[in-house]
């Protein structure tokens, strides 16, 4: 694949070109029309995740005995993902994203056959949203500090607690939830599968947020919801592991959404400094445009070239958690510097919503935060440092 400001990558091949004009079709038809609506409700229409599933871009990475595609290699995820996050509808999109890369490898990894049978079919059809909820009112970067209880009684463990921040949290019909099921900080979670029609399960607030506006996220509450034991995954005791196994993905799949968010940036505001004028002349001819640019792209260059190698990796299945961790905090760091820098370009029309890059400021601001901080992604580096 080629981008004018990037240049090649030997990533892809044409298989993966030619997915991804599929993707940014479906976003035209499927998206981009009822964006706006979405915003302003704060949710997107369920249906959409149906019509990505009929597209083959939701549930492509499920096994296809259970009405998925088969795919395992992660380029098609990340391809997905590039565009969805070039498209000025990329919030309405950020839901499917978040269940391919994020949610369905619990699904996919930590069930066993039965568990597959359950709950695989209907999250491919996407007739069944999913979401995955960590992050509670009173502990966030700290994982081991959560306090939702579940306690066994019988062939049932009974949930006490609540979740906030859950993104795709007003839509979801499945929720692997991390619970406490004993006291030691990282040997007492698990991970619950919980069905958000159990009694004793309630959705509060769809939050207010300063960007991200067609995506719902949200607060749910836990009072006394019995859920089966067969709806743990995997052993007791061993939730804090599998979380820390798939943040490596989310991480890698954040970083690589803000990459190609940086290059979408770029090129809009390559092409509005070209076109606006200011003393007669264009705004791209003064040297500080000049030189504002020719440093962001570079950046872009050079990330590029880093993000590509470590997706390479993932796709091979050797990227580290340490990797993952480094790029999250790289690139969304230039991504919310980078889009700064451009609106900054585009004057006071770059602080109209109707200019992708006022959504992309907005949008921006929470990805060095979700999914860990960039604090907490440095901590894992250099702690690797052995510092
Ligand atoms: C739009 C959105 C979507 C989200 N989606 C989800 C979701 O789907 N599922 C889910 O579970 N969560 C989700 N989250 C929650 C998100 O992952 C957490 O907010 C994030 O992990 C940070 O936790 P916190 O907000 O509690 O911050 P805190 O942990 O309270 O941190 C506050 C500040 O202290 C810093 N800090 C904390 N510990 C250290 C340390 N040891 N050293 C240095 N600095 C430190 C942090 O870096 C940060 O700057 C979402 C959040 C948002 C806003």
């Amino acid at each position: 694949m080629t981008s004018a400001l990037i240049g090649e990558r030997s990533l892809y091949d044409d298989e993966h070109a030619l997915l991804r004009s599929t993707v940014r079709a479906f976003a035209d038809r499927h998206a981009a029309p009822h964006a706006e609506r979405w915003r302003t409700a704060g949710r997107v229409d369920r249906a959409l995740f149906r019509e990505a599933a009929r597209a083959g871009i939701l549930g492509f990475n499920i096994p296809e005995e259970y009405g998925g595609g088969g795919v395992t290699d992660f380029r098609v995820n990340a391809v997905i993902g590039e565009e969805f996050s070039r498209h000025p509808a990329s919030d309405a999109l950020a839901g499917i994203g978040l269940s391919n890369d994020i949610v369905v490898p619990y699904f996919t990894g930590l069930t066993d056959d039965a568990q597959k049978a359950r709950w695989l079919p209907g999250i491919a059809a996407g007739e069944r949203v999913v979401a995955v909820a960590m992050t509670e009112p009173g502990t966030g970067s700290d994982l081991a500090g959560i306090a939702t209880t579940a306690v066994r009684e019988g062939d049932a463990y009974v949930v006490n607690g609540s979740k906030v921040f859950i993104s795709n949290g007003q839509n979801a019909d499945l929720v692997v939830t991390a619970v406490r099921t004993g006291p030691d900080r990282h040997g007492g979670l698990s991970l619950l599968v919980i069905e958000a029609d159990r009694p004793g399960f309630t959705r509060g607030r769809n939050l207010e947020k300063i960007g991200l506006h067609a995506q719902d996220t949200s607060e749910l509450f836990f009072q006394d919801v019995r859920v089966p034991a067969a709806n743990l995954l995997g052993a007791e005791g061993t939730g804090f592991r599998s979380l820390m196994r798939n943040l490596a993905q989310e991480r890698i799949s954040i970083a690589a959404n803000a990459m190609a968010s940086i290059e979408a940036v770029l090129e809009r505001t390559v092409d509005y400094v070209r076109e606006r004028k200011a003393f007669g002349r264009t705004v791209g001819s003064f040297q500080n445009t000049r030189f504002e640019l020719a440093d962001m792209v570079t950046t872009a260059r050079v990330g590029r070239t880093y993000l590509d190698g470590l997706l390479a990796r993932h796709s091979r299945g050797g990227l580290t958690a340490v990797d993952a961790a480094a790029a999250k905090f790289w690139a969304t760091e230039n991504y919310v510097g980078i889009v700064g820098r451009c609106l900054q370009l585009h004057g006071a029309y770059g602080y109209m919503m109707e200019y992708p890059i006022a959504h992309a400021y907005l949008d921006s601001r929470i990805t060095t935060i979700y999914g860990g901080t960039t604090e907490i992604m440095k901590e894992i580096v250099a702690k690797d440092l052995g510092l």
